[in-house]
């Protein structure tokens, strides 16, 4: 069950309530992982992407089956498809360059940066 530390909240967060993360796949320009929540250890999917060289990263719900699907894909660039339709998806908790870190609208999310 999530809890108050992962629940979508109208204010900015002062600190990310979550562990380090455990990167599965990345490049120079963006990469996927998991961490947890520190408070209810629900596992958390970790997004990052790089848009002209300012670096946002997403931290979005995920079920195991989500966990599960994309630790099977061996292709890293359909395991960032697979991320980015999960965090899409969700509210999410947004680190950016400008507004410092707060949840967003997965569905506003900047995931792509310019076709490199
Ligand atoms: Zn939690």
């Amino acid at each position: 069950m999530p809890c108050l530390h992962c629940t979508p909240s109208d204010a900015t967060l002062n600190r990310l309530p979550f562990t380090r993360t455990d990167w599965l796949a990345s490049d120079s320009h963006e990469g996927v992982g998991f961490s947890r929540c520190l408070g209810c250890e629900d596992r958390w999917l970790n997004f990052w992407v790089e848009i002209f060289d300012d670096q946002w990263l997403y931290w979005s719900p995920m079920t195991p089956e989500d966990e599960a699907r994309l630790r099977a894909e061996k292709d890293s660039y359909k395991v960032y498809e697979i991320a980015r339709s999960i965090v899409r998806n969700h509210k999410v908790v947004c680190k950016g360059p400008v507004r410092g870190i707060e949840w967003v609208s997965g569905s506003h999310a900047l995931l792509e940066g310019p076709p490199w």
